[in-house]
């Protein structure tokens, strides 16, 4: 690589010159860009990073050379230019070189008002921002003679020194200050918030000043083509006559419009060969600088100048429109508008917001656990939601943590609020799938079931039917309503993940589980169904109890009774499936939970379990206190339940191919892909595979009919990884069930780990939740492990993480560069996911495009 010479201390800005991004900061290289596309630019001079930093340790630049680059001492502006205009800098400084030789000239040349006012507006910019002196010593508007004089008066006062009259002094001292300010603790942590290294340097531009302030229609203002709340293709702006600089955007009310407008004057009209300027110059920005800018723009006597040019500012939904609307118009190629667009940013698209700009009262703090926002009446019980739901009023439901019997509750609010519970807690992976707004394990707030209500940190006790609003993008839960974003799925953000597919080289797949799921799957474009928790399918009113019989059967006759009557519900449930899914592959999960999540845990429904079952309440209580276990997550489920109530199994099987017969008869292809959850050795996986095959031999001829089906493992216990050479020689995929593995790995409970998640990553014991970001160093090599073992055994196993780090970019990024084939997640990450795999892609040096 050729080495980059040392750029000089300073250079005058010419089409030719050596300016850098890396060097002199982006201001400073669009500056010459703008002069290279023949823009009307004044004079301008770059000091690079290694100048500024020299200049904060007390050495100037040969400032007398840089001012005769001007000529006849013209008045000159500083500006900050850092390698990322996000990375922020010291505010401009305008008409440097003002003294009382000068101010009289211009007095001549301009009339004394603007004279005085250029005059005043300088010392007092210089007083606060170079000399730092008190600014309420400097805050008078008007300007005259005596205010100048008082400003004077009160700067010798306050320096013992007099203001400076010469210009190389006056710009010595501005440019050093301006460096100074860089390096100072306040600007520092506040670019590095913002991905700054911490040597980020800090270039300088100096500029002759364009006045604004001059005889016929002069002026300043800015300029943009696009709308930076929308991203629609717009012209906005202002312009002050008799302005400078950035004064335009203060708000008053002596502002133009930029185009013609009823609520008062534009430029448009009061200027029009500068306005078609103007626009001219924007479209060829927009096209030979790849991007819609900000011009700020002075007019002088008629005559348009521009001073500088930032890419326009953008939420998120403005970043897809203009990414897309460049690429569209051939402007940028595809793969550059997806990279610039961040994957987490499409989070706002997706769900309704809280409108950043309004206000919030916070009534409590916890783990972000689902984005988007809503607003609805706190209720505190799942019946309680379902009955708002059915009064047409939203709700919020309100709960210590959520279970298995909440689901039907978490459908009909409008998002959740729980005291406990981590990013896989129950309460949290259910919303994320449903794509509702959730905030979980939030801390200070103290629940009161009986009372219905609960009391926050600050005191405030909110009780039933007071509204409160979910926050789940932040973590927070607000007191009444506020202003939200609509969510935008609109053509731009359609066109952005069609990109995003044909971008990226791993799958995206959806955990889905009904067929609502599935249809977001589909809508979201994912490759398939990764994960359908059959489980979710057992909480219906009318299978509850069924399942129930199920659960209390005393004998296998009772119980083939009971899954004989589920049998069909299950059946309609795949056909819906595979039909939404049009022939994408379908992963379908065997029955996972521990059974006596079907039960009821208060004495009401024990009591009307005993009635519906026509069983004495003292038998019921005793069967689920024989259910009960000590830690049912780590007690008889998945495989486990499989392998001991072989039955469920048997009928879930016998639903699926059934189903994939159906499908089959109305011209879907469907190669269904049943997983076993929980695996921890082979012969689990033999005995389970050896039962399946024989139901798969049973409906071939019962129904004379063919087909196909792979079977596979979910890699959810650390044995499972480690064994995974012999497990994959009856597993035709491996799924990695990631939330498990974390939980078990770490031995940390998911639905405990928001209790001290906070401080922990606080105080660096974890880097980040690995309940949210996969641990790369831990989990991560049992995936390793994992992969590679089975690899060895069955070189054509499919991989597949299906926990929620499949939504998680960086976790992404990890799986695709070991090797695996899809990742999966909540249908509503399934476009972030998409997005991020893009970007891996596209910024993968070795990657096979
Ligand atoms: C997992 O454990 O990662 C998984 C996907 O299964 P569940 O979250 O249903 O336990
Ligand atoms: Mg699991």
């Amino acid at each position: 690589m050729q080495k980059m010479t040392a750029p000089e201390p300073y250079a005058r800005i010419t089409p030719t010159a050596d300016i850098r991004n890396s060097a002199h900061g982006g201001r400073a290289k669009c500056l010459q860009r703008l002069v290279r596309l023949d823009m009307p630019v004044p004079a301008t001079v770059a000091l690079p990073f290694g100048t500024v930093r020299k200049l904060a340790m007390g050495h100037a630049p040969d400032v007398p050379a840089i001012l005769a680059e001007f000529g006849d001492g013209p008045l000159v502006s500083v500006r900050p230019s850092s390698e990322d205009p996000d990375w922020g800098g010291p505010g401009a400084i305008l008409n440097i070189g003002m003294n009382q030789t000068r101010h009289a000239a211009l007095t001549d040349e301009l009339g004394q008002e603007a004279a005085d006012t250029l005059y005043l507006r300088f010392i007092q910019t210089f007083a606060v921002h170079v000399a730092r002196l008190d600014p309420d010593e400097f805050s008078t508007t008007r300007a005259s003679a005596s205010t100048i004089a008082q400003a004077l008066k009160a700067f010798e006062d306050e320096t013992d020194d007099l203001f400076p009259q010469d210009p190389v002094t006056q710009l010595t001292q501005v440019l050093r200050a301006m460096a100074q300010a860089w390096e100072g603790t306040t600007a520092r942590l506040l670019r590095q918030a913002k991905g700054a290294p911490a040597d980020a340097g800090l270039g300088l531009v100096v500029q002759e000043m364009a006045m604004g302030l001059g005889p016929g229609e002069s002026g300043s203002g800015v300029i943009q083509f696009a709308n930076s709340a929308t991203g629609q293709r717009q012209i906005v702006g202002r312009y002050l006559s008799k302005g400078q600089g950035r004064a335009s955007l203060t708000g008053g009310s002596a502002e133009l419009f930029m185009t013609r407008d009823p609520r008062g004057p534009s430029l448009e009209e009061r200027s029009p060969e500068a306005f078609a300027q103007l626009c001219a110059l924007g479209d060829k920005a927009r096209v030979r600088l790849r991007e819609e800018m900000q011009i700020e723009f002075t007019i002088e006597n008629g005559g348009l100048k521009v001073l500088d040019a930032v890419r326009i500012a953008r939420n998120a939904r403005a970043a897809v429109r203009i990414a897309v609307d460049l690429a569209q118009d051939g402007v940028i190629e595809r793969d550059d508008a997806l990279l610039r667009v961040q994957p987490r940013a499409l989070t706002e698209l997706l769900h309704k917001q809280v409108d950043p700009r309004g206000s919030r009262d916070r009534v409590a703090l916890g783990i972000a656990a689902s984005p988007g926002a809503a607003a609805g009446k706190v209720v505190f019980s799942s019946a309680a939601a379902q009955a708002s739901a059915a009064r047409g009023e939203a709700c919020i439901l309100v709960r210590r943590e959520t279970t298995p019997e909440d689901i039907r509750g978490m459908h009909a609010a409008a998002g959740v609020l729980t005291e406990r519970g981590g990013m896989t807690s129950h309460a949290a992976v259910i919303a994320r799938g449903l794509g509702l707004p959730a905030v979980v394990g939030a801390s200070g707030l103290v629940l009161n079931r009986r009372d219905k209500s609960f009391r926050v940190a600050d005191g405030r006790v909110i009780r039933e039917g007071d509204v409160i609003t979910v926050d789940g993008t932040s973590g927070e839960a607000l007191a009444g309503t506020v202003d939200m974003l609509e969510p935008a799925l609109d053509d731009a953000f359609q066109a952005l993940l069609e990109w995003a597919e044909d971008a990226c080289d791993i799958g995206v797949r959806a955990n889905a589980d009904t067929p609502e799921d599935a249809k977001n799957a589909r809508m979201f474009g994912a490759d398939g169904i990764g994960l359908c928790r059959t489980e979710h399918m057992f909480f219906e009113e009318d299978r509850l109890t069924v399942m129930r019989e199920m659960i209390f059967a005393n004998t296998a006759q009772d119980r083939a009774a009971a899954l004989e009557q589920l049998l069909p519900m299950q059946r309609v449930d795949f056909t819906r499936l595979f039909d939404i899914m049009q022939g994408s592959p379908v992963c379908i999960r065997l029955f996972d939970p521990p059974l006596h999540e079907f039960l009821p845990h208060d004495r009401e429904g024990m009591r009307e379990l005993a009635t519906a079952l026509d069983l004495p309440l003292s038998d019921v209580t005793r069967r689920i206190d024989a259910l009960t276990e000590f830690n049912p997550m780590l007690g008889m489920r998945g495989v486990r339940l499989g392998i001991t109530v072989p039955e469920i199994y048997d009928m879930q099987a016998r639903a699926i191919f059934e189903a994939t017969i159906t499908a089959q008869r109305n011209g879907i292809i469907v190669v269904p892909e049943i997983m076993i959850p929980l695996v921890s050795a082979k012969r689990e996986v033999e005995l389970v595979k050896s039962r399946i095959d024989a139901v798969a031999a049973a409906v071939r001829t019962a129904e004379a009919a063919e087909f196909d089906y792979r079977l596979g493992v979910m890699v959810e216990t650390p044995r499972a990884a480690l064994r995974s050479g012999e497990i994959a020689h009856h597993a035709s995929f491996l799924s990695f069930g990631t939330n498990d593995l974390t939980q078990m790995t770490y031995g940390l409970s998911r639905d405990d780990a928001g209790r001290f998640m906070g401080p922990y990553v606080q105080q660096e014991v974890f880097p980040e939740d690995p309940f949210h970001s996969l641990d790369v160093e831990g989990v991560g090599e049992l995936l390793e492990i994992g992969s590679d073992r089975g690899r060895k055994t069955r070189p054509d196993v499919v991989l597949s993480v299906c926990g929620e780090h499949g939504g998680n970019p960086e976790s992404i990024a990890f799986c695709r560069n070991a090797g695996f084939n899809y990742v999966s997640c909540s249908p509503f990450r399934v476009p972030i996911a998409r997005l991020a795999a893009a970007h891996h892609a596209l910024n993968d040096p070795n990657a096979d495009m």
